[in-house]
């Protein structure tokens, strides 16, 4: 199956998360499954990963409580317990504390500990000067784990006292990855790793951060929740904006497109390059080690080849939605491609792959999307207002 089901979460967030875990209850089971036998093979008990995921409801509770008690909903309505819906909503921060711990034990000479595969992802953004119809576009390949690809969905949330908004999320997570909301507030996530990564996990959640951005009406509250505190990990986020208010006389254009690079106590930010921007998995800015090229080279040509294809389309009347398609199919490189593929050299644990493929109009508020590698389907189109 290459279409998404769509699931519908309105009402308090309580619930919310009791739609979301009734509705998904065994993808859920499924996705604690795949990610204890993940940490698993990155060293990390299934015992340790649960304390640390029970480490973390309090400090959720404090940063934002609505998160956490849509969290409790997904436990109440799965019949999970909430450790485990909470290791998912955490997922990110019990692995870079993993890598974390790993890094150390190479750098104190032990050879024998491999790197861990990193996530790949490439994603990007358009601005209305760049694309056909003038409108703004965000989206990405969001590579990750294969199993995955089977429990992921896109959520429908429509809330009484915050923006509605569609996103792709992992079944059991509250806080979605890519999406808009109904301000034409888009989003694209993609895996970054550099030294600090894990040092201080406890700190607000990556997955926490991506729900407040689904929250903010403007493109600098957008920002706001990923770069005002310091953060558990890396993570790169492509973030957009179709203006509702208009630029007035600017000739700037009227939407807007920014790339946030995060490491845990520092951030930088990339602007489009003729109405372009592309960002794969490692960080552009000199002023932060990064880490990724060493696991995934791949990263080093995947956003340039994407960006190369994007101002072709450009150049040759502007950026369409299926001109973006095109790019996301690219298989340069396979299986380490922009359209990713298993890579059957590596262990099981750590096969990866293109598990949904995303083309985000945020003027339209509607999202293009594809499940798995999207050389095998065709693009569907999902829409916030449906
Ligand atoms: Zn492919």
């Amino acid at each position: 199956m290459t279409t998404f089901d769509v699931i519908e979460l309105s009402g308090s967030p309580r619930e919310r998360g009791v739609a979301h875990g009734e509705a998904l209850a065994d993808e859920i089971a499924a996705n604690v499954e795949t990610y204890l036998t993940r940490f698993a093979h990155e060293g990390v008990a299934a015992d340790t990963a649960r304390e640390q995921a029970d480490e973390f409801v309090p400090l959720i509770e404090s940063v934002n409580e609505a998160y956490a008690a849509e969290m409790r909903g997904v436990a109440e309505g799965s019949g999970l317990p909430l450790t485990d819906v909470a290791l998912l909503n955490v997922r990110y921060e019990v692995i870079y504390t993993a890598w974390k711990e790993r890094t150390e034990r190479r750098a104190a000479g032990e050879a024998s500990v491999a790197d861990a595969g990193v996530d790949g992802c490439t994603s990007f953004g358009v601005l209305p000067s760049a694309s056909a119809d003038g409108r703004t576009y965000v989206g990405q390949n969001w590579d990750w784990l294969a199993p995955i690809a089977e429990t992921i969905v896109l959520a429908r949330v429509r809330r009484p006292d915050a923006p509605d908004h569609l996103v792709f999320t992992e079944a059991g997570i509250v806080g979605g990855k890519a999406g808009v909301n109904e301000h034409g507030i888009g989003m694209g996530i993609n895996g970054l790793t550099s030294p600090r990564d894990g040092a201080n996990p406890f700190r607000k959640p990556i997955h926490v951060r991506c729900r407040e951005v689904m929250d903010a009406e403007r493109l600098d509250e957008a920002m706001a929740p990923i770069v005002e505190t310091h953060r558990p990990a890396s993570a790169n986020f492509m973030l957009g904006s179709a203006d509702g208010v208009g630029q007035g006389g600017s000739r700037a254009g009227g939407g807007e497109v920014i790339d946030l690079e995060t490491a845990p106590e520092r951030f930088a930010h990339l602007n489009p390059t003729n109405g372009i921007l592309t960002h794969s998995n490692h960080f552009v800015d000199d002023g932060i080690e990064s880490l990724t090229e060493g696991r995934g080279p791949s990263t080093m040509y995947r956003a340039a080849r994407l960006r190369r294809h994007l101002t072709a389309e450009r150049d040759d009347g502007g950026v369409t939605v299926a001109g973006i398609q095109a790019g996301l199919r690219d298989h340069f490189g396979r299986p380490s491609s922009v359209c990713s593929h298993v890579d059957e050299s590596l262990p099981e644990e750590e096969y990866g792959q293109t598990n949904a493929s995303l083309v985000i109009d945020l003027d339209g508020r509607r999202i293009h999307a594809v499940r798995g590698p999207p050389c095998g389907g065709e693009y569907e189109t999902y829409e916030l207002a449906a």
